[in-house]
């Protein structure tokens, strides 16, 4: 399989259509479905309402566990009306939640929209308890709420509340830290591809444990590896830390350049071929039995997960896929800058959301696979549209040479599974 050479001129100056309005997304708590399982002494409690704890139970799948890492303190109705002190409540259940768990060694708090409007001040109650805890327990506070924000900036404010918590790395030692939550699989992929690259040593953020931060300081440089870490960055950069523009490690493309502008970084960029040589060919192997039934296929993406952008490169790119419209939440340009530049000049993009335009837009072009949020994708699928649960995209692991194919075959499904039922 050969990749598609580079566009003459890419998407980095193309017309953006930005968009406001009745946005169809889920709320930044549903990050705690991924993040719970990601660091292991870790615990969230969502202080909100029932709607909040509902969610958390089906985005999870209704997971029953003996011990649970994650739950939602009730802002109740006494709350809502002043009645109760807030603050009294959620000490007293927090005690009796670290009394019961010795195991938390990392408990955030986590805000909705209730306990925004209620302006209950999270961040004064993180370091009151934090003070009382201290040092078995740290207590630390994000918001998840659904005001203004998409699912995935859950991940981004609760890796950014971490990072004042990193120790300060001592001396100007150089360092490579990886940011965003992938799977240990992934990580131990890229580990052993930077150990053959001679880059190192190498971080994650977030660690698997709590007591694992990593250190940061102005011999950091970082690799994003989600797109949608704009705070997070933001945050390590005032500690000092350079971040290393590359696109996302997605597809066998995205995945080469990520490494590669480490391996410039470290002056080791030589090595790339042969070090990469063996996962490279097998996920291009791979890739080009599934290209067969993706290959001249339409594809338009609503904005849900912020992923949109690097994964319409790699389906076009890698896997021949016509791009109609690429949505996203919001546009980080520098953070894309890359990407931008490899996406073919001929899509439409846009940013952020009007609904009902965007269904008609979407319904005008009836893409061959259309890649939108669960509340948008039942409606479509009754109209004859074969949809992707974008949210799919988030919990499984897509980065790396070794799950390329596993993500081609995320969009192939449910094509395949049309043809099938002969829809
Ligand atoms: Fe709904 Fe807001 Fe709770 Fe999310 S945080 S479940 S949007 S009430």
């Amino acid at each position: 399989m050969s990749l598609a050479p580079a566009p003459a001129a890419g998407c980095a100056d193309a017309p953006v259509l930005r968009e406001r309005g009745q946005r169809e997304v889920f709320c930044g708590l549903t990050g705690i479905v991924w993040l719970h399982r990601k660091i292991q002494d870790a615990f969230f409690l969502v202080v909100g309402s029932r709607t909040c704890a509902h969610l958390l139970q089906s985005a999870a799948g209704v997971m029953i566990f003996a011990e649970p890492r994650f739950a939602t303190a009730i802002i109740d109705e006494r709350d809502l009306a002043g009645l109760a002190d807030c603050n009294a409540e959620l000490d007293r259940v927090v005690t009796r939640l670290l009394e019961r768990r010795p195991d938390i060694k990392l408990l955030f708090l986590v805000g909705s929209c209730p306990s925004e409007v209620i302006k209950l001040d999270l961040s004064r109650a993180a370091q009151r308890l934090s003070a009382r805890f201290m040092p078995e327990v740290r207590v630390l506070n994000y918001s998840g709420s659904g005001i203004e924000t998409t699912f995935t900036q859950g991940e981004d404010a609760c890796l950014a509340a971490l990072v004042p918590e990193m120790p300060a790395e001592p001396g100007a030692a150089r360092s490579l830290l990886v940011v965003g939550a992938l799977a240990e699989v992934v990580e131990d992929q890229f580990l052993r591809l930077f150990a053959a690259l001679g880059v190192g040593p190498v971080r994650f953020l977030p660690a698997r444990r709590a007591a694992e931060l990593p250190a940061v300081g102005p011999g950091t440089r970082f690799l994003l590896a989600q797109p949608f870490l704009g705070d997070t960055a933001r945050a390590l950069e005032a500690r000092g830390a350079v971040r290393i523009p590359a696109p996302f490690p997605l597809g066998v493309e995205g995945t080469m350049a990520w490494l590669g502008a480490a391996a410039q970084v470290w002056g080791t960029a030589h090595r790339l071929a042969e070090a990469t040589a063996a996962p490279a060919g097998r996920a291009r192997a791979a890739l080009a039995r599934i290209r067969e039934s993706l290959d001249g296929r339409s594809i338009f993406f609503f904005p849900d997960s912020q992923l949109e952008i690097p994964l319409a490169r790699f389906l076009a790119r890698e896997l021949g896929m016509r791009l109609t419209e690429v949505g996203t939440p919001y546009l980080h340009r520098a953070h894309l800058a890359e990407e931008l530049a490899m996406l073919p000049g001929n899509a439409t993009l846009s940013e952020g959301q009007h609904v009902e335009r965007q269904l008609d837009r979407c319904r005008a072009l009836r893409p061959d696979l259309t890649v939108c949020g669960l509340g948008l994708a039942n409606p479509l699928e009754a109209e004859g549209l074969a949809t992707k649960w974008s949210i799919e995209l988030v919990f499984t692991p897509i980065q790396g040479f070794d799950q390329a194919a596993d993500l081609a075959g995320l969009f192939a499904r449910p094509l395949a599974r049309r043809a099938r039922l002969k829809v």
